[in-house]
Protein backbone atom coordinates (compact mmCIF):
# COMPACT_ATOMS: atom_id res chain seq x y z
CA UNK A 1 0.00 0.00 0.00
CA UNK A 2 2.79 2.26 0.32
CA UNK A 3 2.97 4.67 -3.15
CA UNK A 4 6.58 4.37 -5.21
CA UNK A 5 8.32 7.75 -3.42
CA UNK A 6 8.13 7.04 0.18
CA UNK A 7 6.23 5.43 3.40
CA UNK A 8 3.23 7.71 2.96
CA UNK A 9 0.33 5.17 1.89
CA UNK A 10 -1.98 5.61 -1.08
CA UNK A 11 -4.65 6.93 1.63
CA UNK A 12 -2.19 9.36 2.94
CA UNK A 13 -2.12 10.98 -0.80
CA UNK A 14 -5.51 11.72 -1.04
CA UNK A 15 -5.59 13.01 2.35
CA UNK A 16 -2.61 14.52 1.87
CA UNK A 17 -4.13 17.28 -0.49
CA UNK A 18 -5.29 18.71 2.41
CA UNK A 19 -8.20 17.33 2.45
CA UNK A 20 -9.59 19.53 -0.31
CA UNK A 21 -11.90 18.41 -3.15
CA UNK A 22 -10.80 18.62 -6.53
CA UNK A 23 -13.28 21.75 -6.95
CA UNK A 24 -11.85 23.80 -3.97
CA UNK A 25 -8.25 22.82 -5.51
CA UNK A 26 -9.39 24.97 -8.72
CA UNK A 27 -10.45 28.32 -6.49
CA UNK A 28 -8.02 31.16 -6.70
CA UNK A 29 -9.13 33.33 -3.77
CA UNK A 30 -6.17 35.25 -2.05
CA UNK A 31 -3.99 35.04 -5.50
CA UNK A 32 -2.78 37.86 -7.51
CA UNK A 33 -3.73 37.54 -11.72
CA UNK A 34 -3.25 40.13 -14.71
CA UNK A 35 -4.36 39.00 -18.09
CA UNK A 36 -2.76 41.39 -20.80
CA UNK A 37 -4.74 41.80 -23.80
CA UNK A 38 -7.74 41.66 -21.61
CA UNK A 39 -9.98 44.82 -23.04
CA UNK A 40 -12.02 42.10 -25.16
CA UNK A 41 -11.89 38.65 -26.92
CA UNK A 42 -10.11 36.05 -25.28
CA UNK A 43 -8.32 38.08 -23.03
CA UNK A 44 -11.52 39.43 -21.33
CA UNK A 45 -13.23 36.23 -20.74
CA UNK A 46 -10.01 34.59 -18.87
CA UNK A 47 -9.88 37.66 -16.42
CA UNK A 48 -13.52 37.04 -15.95
CA UNK A 49 -12.62 33.35 -15.43
CA UNK A 50 -9.88 34.32 -13.21
CA UNK A 51 -11.74 36.67 -11.37
CA UNK A 52 -14.75 34.88 -10.50
CA UNK A 53 -12.44 31.45 -8.93
CA UNK A 54 -11.62 34.59 -6.46
CA UNK A 55 -8.10 36.04 -8.25
CA UNK A 56 -7.96 39.87 -8.07
CA UNK A 57 -7.20 41.00 -11.81
CA UNK A 58 -5.52 43.42 -13.19
CA UNK A 59 -6.70 43.87 -16.65
CA UNK A 60 -4.17 45.13 -19.05
CA UNK A 61 -4.36 46.63 -22.31
CA UNK A 62 -2.71 48.54 -24.97
CA UNK A 63 -6.23 50.29 -24.96
CA UNK A 64 -6.84 51.68 -21.69
CA UNK A 65 -10.74 52.56 -22.38
CA UNK A 66 -11.63 49.28 -23.26
CA UNK A 67 -9.54 47.96 -20.21
CA UNK A 68 -11.43 50.18 -18.09
CA UNK A 69 -14.93 48.52 -19.38
CA UNK A 70 -13.79 45.14 -18.34
CA UNK A 71 -12.23 46.25 -14.67
CA UNK A 72 -16.10 47.88 -14.07
CA UNK A 73 -17.91 44.78 -15.44
CA UNK A 74 -15.91 42.66 -12.97
CA UNK A 75 -16.74 45.05 -10.07
CA UNK A 76 -20.30 44.85 -10.91
CA UNK A 77 -19.45 41.23 -10.27
CA UNK A 78 -17.76 41.96 -6.77
CA UNK A 79 -14.49 41.16 -8.05
CA UNK A 80 -11.48 42.91 -7.28
CA UNK A 81 -9.92 44.29 -10.28
CA UNK A 82 -7.38 47.10 -11.64
CA UNK A 83 -7.55 48.85 -15.54
CA UNK A 84 -3.75 49.00 -16.72
CA UNK A 85 -2.39 50.40 -20.26
CA UNK A 86 0.33 49.05 -21.68
CA UNK A 87 1.81 47.65 -25.14
CA UNK A 88 4.01 44.38 -24.35
CA UNK A 89 5.67 45.55 -26.81
CA UNK A 90 7.35 47.85 -24.78
CA UNK A 91 9.83 46.87 -22.29
CA UNK A 92 9.54 49.68 -20.22
CA UNK A 93 5.40 49.31 -19.91
CA UNK A 94 5.85 45.48 -19.52
CA UNK A 95 7.79 46.35 -16.10
CA UNK A 96 5.91 49.08 -15.00
CA UNK A 97 2.84 46.69 -15.74
CA UNK A 98 4.48 44.37 -13.39
CA UNK A 99 5.31 47.32 -10.39
CA UNK A 100 1.74 48.88 -10.63
CA UNK A 101 0.57 45.45 -9.47
CA UNK A 102 3.29 44.74 -6.96
CA UNK A 103 2.71 48.21 -5.68
CA UNK A 104 -1.31 47.48 -5.11
CA UNK A 105 -1.68 43.89 -4.52
CA UNK A 106 1.69 42.97 -2.86
CA UNK A 107 2.48 40.10 -5.73
CA UNK A 108 2.00 38.35 -8.66
CA UNK A 109 0.63 34.50 -8.36
CA UNK A 110 -0.64 34.24 -12.17
CA UNK A 111 0.13 35.93 -14.72
CA UNK A 112 -1.92 35.54 -18.20
CA UNK A 113 0.04 36.90 -21.24
CA UNK A 114 -2.70 36.67 -23.88
CA UNK A 115 -2.28 39.72 -26.44
CA UNK A 116 -1.54 39.01 -29.88
CA UNK A 117 -2.48 40.62 -33.35
CA UNK A 118 -2.43 39.31 -36.41
CA UNK A 119 -1.95 40.47 -40.40
CA UNK A 120 -2.20 38.42 -43.09
CA UNK A 121 -0.36 38.52 -46.70
CA UNK A 122 0.82 35.71 -48.72
CA UNK A 123 4.23 35.12 -47.57
CA UNK A 124 6.09 36.34 -50.88
CA UNK A 125 4.60 39.63 -50.18
CA UNK A 126 5.21 39.36 -46.31
CA UNK A 127 6.74 42.85 -45.18
CA UNK A 128 9.68 42.73 -42.56
CA UNK A 129 7.44 45.14 -40.85
CA UNK A 130 4.76 43.20 -40.72
CA UNK A 131 6.97 39.99 -39.53
CA UNK A 132 8.71 42.40 -37.08
CA UNK A 133 5.39 44.39 -35.59
CA UNK A 134 3.78 40.41 -35.07
CA UNK A 135 7.30 39.06 -33.54
CA UNK A 136 7.04 42.30 -30.90
CA UNK A 137 4.01 41.59 -29.81
CA UNK A 138 3.09 37.81 -30.18
CA UNK A 139 6.74 36.35 -28.87
CA UNK A 140 9.38 39.11 -27.61
CA UNK A 141 6.03 40.43 -25.88
CA UNK A 142 4.96 37.27 -24.16
CA UNK A 143 8.85 36.88 -23.10
CA UNK A 144 9.14 40.14 -22.13
CA UNK A 145 6.16 39.39 -19.90
CA UNK A 146 7.54 36.18 -18.89
CA UNK A 147 10.58 37.33 -17.87
CA UNK A 148 9.54 40.18 -15.65
CA UNK A 149 6.14 38.34 -13.62
CA UNK A 150 8.35 34.85 -13.99
CA UNK A 151 11.12 37.22 -12.10
CA UNK A 152 8.69 37.94 -9.39
CA UNK A 153 7.67 34.51 -8.85
CA UNK A 154 11.07 32.83 -8.80
CA UNK A 155 11.77 35.01 -5.78
CA UNK A 156 8.15 34.01 -4.52
CA UNK A 157 8.79 30.29 -5.09
CA UNK A 158 5.57 30.10 -6.44
CA UNK A 159 3.74 31.20 -9.53
CA UNK A 160 1.38 29.88 -12.84
CA UNK A 161 2.19 31.46 -16.19
CA UNK A 162 -0.33 30.78 -19.02
CA UNK A 163 1.06 32.01 -22.47
CA UNK A 164 -1.86 32.16 -25.35
CA UNK A 165 -0.55 30.37 -28.08
CA UNK A 166 -2.62 29.11 -31.13
CA UNK A 167 -3.53 26.05 -33.26
CA UNK A 168 -1.57 27.41 -35.80
CA UNK A 169 1.37 26.78 -33.82
CA UNK A 170 1.17 22.98 -34.72
CA UNK A 171 -0.92 23.38 -37.98
CA UNK A 172 -1.35 25.15 -41.08
CA UNK A 173 -5.01 26.47 -41.03
CA UNK A 174 -6.46 26.21 -44.72
CA UNK A 175 -6.38 28.58 -46.51
CA UNK A 176 -4.75 31.38 -44.09
CA UNK A 177 -1.77 32.79 -44.73
CA UNK A 178 -0.05 33.83 -41.99
CA UNK A 179 3.14 33.09 -41.66
CA UNK A 180 4.12 35.27 -39.43
CA UNK A 181 1.59 34.57 -37.05
CA UNK A 182 1.97 30.90 -37.32
CA UNK A 183 5.76 31.00 -36.89
CA UNK A 184 5.41 33.58 -33.77
CA UNK A 185 2.96 31.25 -32.25
CA UNK A 186 4.82 28.08 -32.94
CA UNK A 187 8.03 30.42 -30.86
CA UNK A 188 5.20 30.54 -27.59
CA UNK A 189 5.33 27.32 -27.35
CA UNK A 190 8.71 26.30 -27.58
CA UNK A 191 8.99 29.57 -24.97
CA UNK A 192 6.87 27.94 -23.12
CA UNK A 193 8.36 24.34 -22.99
CA UNK A 194 11.48 25.94 -22.52
CA UNK A 195 10.69 28.12 -19.31
CA UNK A 196 8.00 25.33 -17.98
CA UNK A 197 11.10 22.86 -17.58
CA UNK A 198 13.75 25.38 -16.45
CA UNK A 199 11.50 26.89 -13.73
CA UNK A 200 9.59 23.92 -12.27
CA UNK A 201 11.87 23.56 -9.32
CA UNK A 202 11.79 26.85 -8.33
CA UNK A 203 8.05 26.84 -7.98
CA UNK A 204 7.08 28.50 -11.56
CA UNK A 205 4.88 26.42 -13.81
CA UNK A 206 4.58 28.06 -17.57
CA UNK A 207 2.14 26.11 -20.15
CA UNK A 208 -0.04 27.55 -23.00
CA UNK A 209 -3.52 27.12 -24.29
CA UNK A 210 -3.74 27.02 -28.00
CA UNK A 211 -7.30 27.71 -29.10
CA UNK A 212 -8.84 26.96 -32.62
CA UNK A 213 -10.85 29.29 -33.96
CA UNK A 214 -12.56 31.77 -32.06
CA UNK A 215 -15.42 34.49 -32.41
CA UNK A 216 -13.96 37.11 -31.91
CA UNK A 217 -13.33 41.00 -33.09
CA UNK A 218 -9.96 39.18 -34.34
CA UNK A 219 -11.50 37.08 -36.70
CA UNK A 220 -13.66 39.30 -38.18
CA UNK A 221 -10.75 41.90 -39.79
CA UNK A 222 -11.52 42.55 -43.43
CA UNK A 223 -9.01 39.84 -44.84
CA UNK A 224 -10.07 36.77 -42.42
CA UNK A 225 -13.85 37.05 -42.62
CA UNK A 226 -14.09 35.22 -45.77
CA UNK A 227 -12.31 32.36 -44.64
CA UNK A 228 -14.74 31.77 -42.24
CA UNK A 229 -17.26 29.39 -44.04
CA UNK A 230 -14.31 27.57 -45.03
CA UNK A 231 -12.97 27.14 -41.73
CA UNK A 232 -16.34 25.58 -40.58
CA UNK A 233 -16.29 22.73 -42.89
CA UNK A 234 -12.57 21.98 -41.54
CA UNK A 235 -13.39 21.90 -37.63
CA UNK A 236 -15.11 18.39 -36.38
CA UNK A 237 -17.23 20.24 -33.81
CA UNK A 238 -18.94 21.71 -36.51
CA UNK A 239 -18.66 25.77 -35.24
CA UNK A 240 -16.14 28.53 -34.10
CA UNK A 241 -14.97 28.24 -29.99
CA UNK A 242 -16.32 31.08 -28.49
CA UNK A 243 -14.79 32.39 -25.52
CA UNK A 244 -16.14 30.83 -23.04
CA UNK A 245 -15.08 27.28 -24.25
CA UNK A 246 -11.39 28.28 -23.19
CA UNK A 247 -12.55 29.38 -19.20
CA UNK A 248 -12.23 26.73 -17.42
CA UNK A 249 -8.89 25.70 -18.90
CA UNK A 250 -7.09 28.81 -17.60
CA UNK A 251 -8.59 28.21 -14.06
CA UNK A 252 -7.33 25.00 -14.51
CA UNK A 253 -3.74 26.29 -15.07
CA UNK A 254 -3.91 29.02 -13.07
CA UNK A 255 -4.55 26.45 -9.95
CA UNK A 256 -2.83 24.28 -7.77
CA UNK A 257 -4.72 21.57 -9.50
CA UNK A 258 -2.35 21.33 -12.32
CA UNK A 259 1.12 22.00 -10.03
CA UNK A 260 2.36 18.83 -11.91
CA UNK A 261 2.00 20.05 -15.44
CA UNK A 262 4.28 22.20 -17.05
CA UNK A 263 5.90 23.54 -20.54
CA UNK A 264 2.75 22.04 -22.35
CA UNK A 265 0.16 22.94 -24.67
CA UNK A 266 -3.55 22.75 -23.98
CA UNK A 267 -4.93 22.45 -26.96
CA UNK A 268 -8.84 23.66 -27.40
CA UNK A 269 -9.88 23.46 -31.43
CA UNK A 270 -13.11 21.40 -31.41
CA UNK A 271 -10.48 18.56 -32.79
CA UNK A 272 -9.71 20.68 -36.15
CA UNK A 273 -5.66 20.01 -35.44
CA UNK A 274 -6.52 16.23 -35.77
CA UNK A 275 -8.56 16.20 -39.14
P1 LIG B 1 -8.70 40.42 -30.08
O1 LIG B 1 -8.08 41.17 -31.20
O2 LIG B 1 -10.18 40.26 -30.04
O3 LIG B 1 -8.24 41.07 -28.68
C1 LIG B 1 -6.88 41.33 -28.45
C2 LIG B 1 -6.76 42.41 -27.38
O4 LIG B 1 -5.35 42.63 -27.21
C3 LIG B 1 -7.37 43.74 -27.78
O5 LIG B 1 -8.15 44.25 -26.72
C4 LIG B 1 -6.16 44.62 -28.10
O6 LIG B 1 -6.40 46.00 -27.78
C5 LIG B 1 -5.10 44.03 -27.18
N1 LIG B 1 -3.73 44.26 -27.69
C6 LIG B 1 -3.29 44.21 -28.97
N2 LIG B 1 -1.99 44.49 -29.03
C7 LIG B 1 -1.59 44.71 -27.75
C8 LIG B 1 -0.35 45.07 -27.16
N3 LIG B 1 0.74 45.27 -27.91
N4 LIG B 1 -0.27 45.21 -25.82
C9 LIG B 1 -1.38 45.04 -25.06
N5 LIG B 1 -2.58 44.72 -25.56
C10 LIG B 1 -2.68 44.56 -26.88
O7 LIG B 1 -7.98 39.01 -30.07
P2 LIG B 1 -8.45 37.58 -29.47
O8 LIG B 1 -9.11 36.82 -30.54
O9 LIG B 1 -9.12 37.77 -28.16
O10 LIG B 1 -7.01 36.92 -29.27
C11 LIG B 1 -6.34 36.91 -28.04
C12 LIG B 1 -5.15 35.99 -28.15
O11 LIG B 1 -5.59 34.70 -28.60
C13 LIG B 1 -4.12 36.44 -29.19
O12 LIG B 1 -2.83 36.13 -28.72
C14 LIG B 1 -4.46 35.61 -30.39
O13 LIG B 1 -3.36 35.44 -31.26
C15 LIG B 1 -4.87 34.33 -29.75
N6 LIG B 1 -5.70 33.46 -30.57
C16 LIG B 1 -6.89 33.92 -31.10
C17 LIG B 1 -7.63 33.06 -31.89
C18 LIG B 1 -8.95 33.48 -32.51
O14 LIG B 1 -9.44 32.74 -33.39
N7 LIG B 1 -9.55 34.58 -32.11
C19 LIG B 1 -7.19 31.76 -32.12
C20 LIG B 1 -6.01 31.33 -31.56
C21 LIG B 1 -5.27 32.20 -30.79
Amino acid sequence: QNNAQSSVTYDDVFRGVQGKSILSRLRLDGKVAYVTGAGQGIGRAFAHALGEAGAKVAIVDIDKTKAERVTHELTLKGICSMALAADISRAEDVQQMIDSIISKWGGVHIACNNAGINMNSASEDTALDEWDQTFNVNLRGTFMCCQAAGRVMLKQGYGKIINTASMASLIVPHPQKQLAYNTSKAGVVKLTQTLGTEWIDRGVRVNCISPGIVDTPLIHSESLEPLLQRWLSDIPAGRLAQVTDLQAAVVYLASEASDYMTGHNLVIEGGQSLW
